[in-house]
């Protein structure tokens, strides 16, 4: 089983995407299925509708997924666990306020050392437990050995002790943390490989040790995805815009270029464009770079416009709002000054706009208007352009400049015959 575990606590950022993507793609390739987990267990920071907007962006990307499941319903296998690991001894009641853990985090700071449980409450007596009213978190206890973190891109990384820490794994309020609810989720659901971001690495030797603790043996193996970071080197934060997948689709770019990008970003690929179908044949995380993965627009421009050249007719002219294959046609001639949906819908609608006319080309403007309402039917541009110029008298730059704002919608653009052979039927529609 792998699985994609998102919180729903904000908008689907695009190392998110990536990381349901890779999952996807190795399921399939292990033939293994694939669990979707809405991590939904920290109530403080769930938001309403987040979970269906994850659900629809999965959809739109072509990720289908065999399971489905919301950690919160899995609380009661959490407590049991909790229980099991105190009755071990593996785990401990800690009943210190919130203000000492804080004051003993402030001593750690001045003095410039990593703060760590003082372990406090690691050996209470029974009765000091019984007699304690006190809300009360529950502790696991470090382990006495170093746990080694294999990783698929990283290799290996070895955390002492100390670093994992007597960490909690239920807070007062008896819910579990975000690493005890993983690592019990991932064993309850056979997980053989977790891919997640590398901002997860430091909590990978905390999920083991509870784990190992709770006498699983199974070897996940793990792939951390390095952190993308936006064109200035800074991590792309939840504030720029392109770091959103809603602001991506929103501004145009098609859910099969942003799968062709974030599959060739830090990665050796063996082409450049492709399907999320190819990539599946030949993905592999191996070839994944250690090191950061830079977000650059611009590549993900010119990857969004090789795959609208390669999209039909028809499907793209839906997108632009006709259902028509001369009107994709149309559109396609756009897509070397337009390489986003957005664009070229702007591209299209001037068409069908009413116009707007540089003085100059007004008085010509309105004769070639004139000329078209009584115009028959032209198949060629040669023969439209011949009436135009007989009725009209209008010739050279007073021909053109007018004649492309009409028929392009704009000064500058594509060849005015290719415009005219997808928009010959539509000449009463853009007379405008
Ligand atoms: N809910 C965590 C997140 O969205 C899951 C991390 C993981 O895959 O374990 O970051």
């Amino acid at each position: 089983m792998l699985r994609f575990a998102p919180s729903p606590t904000g908008d689907m950022h695009i190392g998110n995407l990536r990381v349901a993507l890779f999952n996807y793609i190795m399921s399939k390739k292990r033939n293994e299925p694939l669990l979707i987990r809405i991590e939904d267990t920290d109530k403080e920071r769930n938001i309403a509708g987040k979970e269906d907007e994850i659900l629809a962006i999965l959809a739109l990307f072509g990720i289908t997924y065999q399971e489905h499941q919301m950690q919160s319903n899995s609380l009661k296998f959490h407590r049991a666990m909790a229980l099991q690991l105190l009755h071990d001894k593996k785990a401990f009641n800690c009943f210190c306020t919130p203000e000492t853990l804080e004051a003993s985090r402030e001593g750690a700071k001045e003095n410039k050392i990593a703060y760590r449980y003082d372990g406090a409450c690691e050996n209470l007596h029974a009765e000091q437990v019984i007699d304690n009213m006190n809300p009360f978190t529950i502790r696991i206890k470090k382990p006495d050995h170093s746990i080694t973190v294999t990783d698929i891109i990283k290799g290996e990384s070895t955390f002492a002790p100390n670093d994992i820490d007597s960490f909690i794994i239920m807070r007062a309020d008896k819910y579990p943390t975000y690493n005890f609810a993983c690592a019990v989720d991932d064993m309850l659901s056979d997980v053989s490989l977790i891919i997640r971001g590398e901002d997860h690495l430091s909590n990978t030797p905390k999920q083991i040790a509870i784990q190992q603790a709770l006498g699983y043996d199974r070897k996940i193996e793990y792939a951390h995805l390095p952190i993308i970071l936006g064109a200035e080197g800074k991590k792309m934060s939840k504030r720029d815009d392109a770091s959103s997948v809603k602001w991506l689709l929103e501004e145009g770019f098609i859910p099969s270029a942003i799968i062709n990008y974030l599959i060739l970003m830090g990665n050796k690929t063996p082409k450049e464009i492709f399907t999320l179908d190819e990539a599946i044949e030949w993905f592999s995380l191996e070839t994944i770079s250690k090191s950061p993965a830079y977000f650059d627009i611009d590549k993900l421009r010119f990857i969004n416009r090789e795959h609208l050249k390669m999209m039909e007719p028809k499907e793209l002219s839906r997108y632009v709002g006709f259902a028509d294959e001369e009107i994709g046609n149309l559109t396609k001639l756009f897509i070397e000054e337009a390489s986003t949906l957005k664009e070229l819908r702007e591209k299209i609608s001037a068409i069908f706009a009413p116009k707007i006319v540089p003085p100059e080309y007004q008085e010509g403007f309105t004769q070639l208007q004139e000329a078209i309402k009584k115009a028959p039917y032209f198949d060629t541009y040669e023969a439209f352009k011949s009436y135009l110029i007989e009725q009209t008298g209008l010739k050279g730059k007073n021909l053109f400049k007018p004649l492309r704002i009409l028929i392009g919608g704009s000064e500058h653009g594509p060849e005015l015959a290719d415009l005219y052979s997808y928009l010959k039927n539509y000449l009463g529609e853009i007379n405008k």
